[in-house]
């Protein structure tokens, strides 16, 4: 069933619990995650990002995920993840998703306040709900032919500066009248290229200040004790993505590995979606205290 990102997040933030929010870039995945939630009886958010258009677009792949989210038998919110720009927002509002995030943390303070508040204003007024992210969360990419690189806290003098700050945050949420807030505490977009050093108690103190729920991006690679202190801390929302996606891809080529086993596609998308599931299910268990 079709709910709003603030539905379930609101519940969260009363029981310390944390909703999974996953990508689903393909049918595997989307399937996946939502068998997931369902063998779990577990709420949880199906997303599109922006970033993952270049795979699948929104108008393709967003019609598939409202049909699997309103035939779902538990709470599924539908998202837009890291929304760049307006049009965007309007677009996935249109679709049917009933939540967006509207990413402007590269922007200054002003602007990703009054931006982000024109955002707020149209999806209130279509009933849907709004993340909106401040503070700098760091990205690993995978460079083609030469590994991996990222950005780290060795970056950056003063932590300080690129952390979501809590007075800040308090004053975001009240000018924009967000519902969630994705913050910046030392958790990375993919893979972590070195053991995460997150600075959990931030999180206590930014959900103190601001009083909304708060959002961790970058959820693959934190150890479950990490996730346990960031939930009770304010964490109501983990997006989590990298290990699930490398699941279904480990079981493709465990598939492919049997020479004797028939190699039909299909037979290896379905054990790709059992172990996306089997993915999922181990991330909810952690992010709702099963
Ligand atoms: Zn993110």
């Amino acid at each position: 069933m079709l709910v709003t990102l603030k539905e379930l997040l609101d519940q969260a933030k009363i029981e310390k619990k944390a909703v999974g929010a996953f990508n689903g870039t393909t049918l595997e995945s989307i399937r996946g995650i939502i068998q997931a939630a369902e063998e779990l009886n577990c709420p949880v958010i199906l997303q599109h990002a922006q970033s993952h258009d270049d795979m699948i677009d929104l108008e393709e792949i967003g019609p598939v995920m409202l049909y699997y989210a309103k035939r779902a038998k538990v709470p599924v919110a539908l998202h837009l993840d890291h929304g760049s720009s307006f049009e965007r927002c309007v677009q996935a509002l249109r679709l049917g998703f009933t939540s967006v995030m509207y990413d402007a943390s590269s922007k200054s303070f002003e602007e990703n306040v009054e931006e982000t508040a024109e955002i707020v204003k149209i999806a209130h007024a279509v009933g849907a709900s709004v993340e909106a992210e401040l503070g700098h969360i760091f990205t690993s990419e995978v460079v083609q032919g030469e590994g991996t690189s990222s950005d780290s806290t060795d970056d950056y003098e003063d932590l300080n500066d690129i952390y979501t700050d809590p007075r800040a945050a308090k004053e975001f949420v009240e000018k924009t009248g967000v519902d969630c807030l994705a913050v910046a505490f030392g958790t990375t977009h993919g893979v972590y290229l070195t053991e995460p050093k997150l600075d959990l108690p931030r999180v206590a103190r930014i959900s103190d200040a601001a009083n909304v729920p708060l959002v961790m991006h970058g959820g693959s690679g934190v150890s479950d004790a990490d996730y346990r202190i960031a939930i009770e801390n304010g964490i109501c929302k983990v997006n989590y993505y990298t290990y699930m996606n490398t699941a279904g891809g480990k079981a493709s080529k465990e598939y492919w590995k049997d020479e004797e086993t028939p190699l039909f596609y299909d037979s290896m998308s379905l054990a790709a979606t059992e172990a996306i599931k089997e993915d999922v299910k181990r991330a909810i268990q952690v992010f709702q205290k099963l």
